[in-house]
């Protein structure tokens, strides 16, 4: 029932008031338009955006080419048919592009909704194909927050209050190669993020990921890379496994991939990925995955960056962001291409930094795991005199907190 308070809230109560919350302390900016690096205020006020909505915007926000393909695609139609049933052309476009971008035996490709989503495919792909259960997960990583993906995700107090999650799930200390006698014949699959984000961008040594793509061979157990958040050109290459010399048997992503659609993928050879149309047939289905806008938006956003090689770019930004960010707080600089992580003591010192900066119209924020560091993730686009601004915001905001 409405009392007449409530028609006059304002969007930031109704956002307190209505949203389901899962903060205690949300950002609440309230964003009117965004452009490339930039989001506006309705006031006008600008915020240099530094996270990308979370890995999200590559190419930078509304970008020409991915607003003109929605809109495009919005006057032709919008949902036809559950996933895998009607040709549509938006999808097959970008399961073509993706696969000409990739090694050869990652060849096929289901599209869904999400990340959360694409690593339940993942895994029950792994398990039917395998016809085991067992399922190896790394400490510390983040995969999603449904039941099966939180069930993988390496963080106990995320999961305590949830359970019973899967079982058969055990956890590996990342970037140990020691620990990885522990994959056997009876392991379905290991699970590993190609970079691990929400730990706060810890990149392995190619050792470790060499390791571990030998013993999942020896023990016939399937290799599963998330590159929901590292890929798309995020971490310096197209692909963070292109770093590694190892290629996954299959690739989850998502995030980066719709261009600011809501679009998730895991992709595999068709070899294993057929088992999916027998016994049972139709093994894994949904309604929405690929959804013609966010499939159009998807394939205009991925060919503007292997049109334009944008990973060159974030390699080359990170160059400029080590060189121009010091400050004794800094403790680390972690990270590839533009996913990197600025570590400070603990989280006080973090927010207080991220919370001026805020204030500066710079957006920063901090990571999952790892609260007492500084997330740095802009979309691709950025410029050397855009990192250089960025990198002295942050640095004179460091010398204002400790004159
Ligand atoms: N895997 C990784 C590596 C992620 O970073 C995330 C999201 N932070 C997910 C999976 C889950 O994606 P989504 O939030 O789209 O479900």
């Amino acid at each position: 029932m409405l009392i007449p308070e409530m028609i006059s809230m304002n969007n930031r109560e109704l956002f307190y008031q209505y949203l389901g919350q899962t903060s205690t302390m949300p950002l609440s900016l309230e964003i009117d338009r965004a452009q490339g690096l930039y989001m506006y205020a309705a006031d006008d006020k600008e915020y240099m955006d530094l996270i990308s909505g979370i890995s999200v915007s590559n190419i930078g926000h509304c970008h020409p080419a991915i607003v003109d393909a929605i809109r495009q695609q919005s006057e032709k139609y919008l949902h036809l048919m559950v996933y895998g049933e009607f040709v549509q052309s938006p999808q097959v476009q970008l399961a073509q592009l993706l696969t000409t971008n990739l090694p050869a035996t990652l060849d096929n490709v289901y599209l869904v909704n999400s990340g959360s989503e694409a690593i339940e495919g993942a895994l029950k792909l792994a398990k039917r194909y395998t016809g085991r259960h067992e399922i190896i997960a790394f400490k510390n990583a983040y995969h999603g927050s449904s039941h099966g993906s939180l069930s993988v995700t390496g963080n106990e107090a995320l999961k305590n209050a949830f359970r019973p999650l899967l079982p058969g799930i055990r956890f590996l200390e990342y970037n140990d190669p020691e620990q990885l006698y522990e994959i056997s014949d009876k392991t379905a699959c290991v699970l590993v993020e190609t970079i691990q984000g929400e730990a706060g961008a810890v990149v392995p040594d190619v050792r470790f990921m060499k390791e571990l793509r030998r013993q999942c061979d020896r023990n016939g157990a399937l290799l599963i890379m998330d590159e929901i958040q590292a890929g798309c050109g995020r971490s310096g290459s197209l692909w963070a496994f292109d770093q590694m010399e190892i290629v996954p048997d299959i690739l989850t992503l998502a995030k980066g991939l719709g261009g600011g659609m809501p679009l998730g993928a895991f992709i595999s050879s068709r070899e294993i990925m057929h088992v999916l149309t027998h016994d049972p047939v139709l093994g894994h289905i949904n309604t929405f995955g690929g959804n013609a806008l966010c499939a159009a938006a998807a394939l205009a956003n991925m060919k503007v960056i292997t049109d334009n090689k944008l990973w060159k770019n974030a390699r080359a930004m990170e160059k400029v962001f080590r060189r121009n960010l010091h400050h004794p707080a800094i403790k680390n600089i972690r990270g590839r291409g533009l996913l990197l992580a600025l570590e400070f003591d603990d989280f006080e010192q973090n927010k207080l930094l991220i919370d001026k900066l805020i204030e500066k119209g710079l957006l920063t924020d901090w990571f999952l795991f790892a609260p007492q560091c500084l997330r740095i993730a802009p979309p691709l686009i950025i410029t050397e005199k855009e990192v250089e601004k960025a990198c002295r915001v942050i640095t004179e905001t460091l010398h204002e907190i400790y004159p």
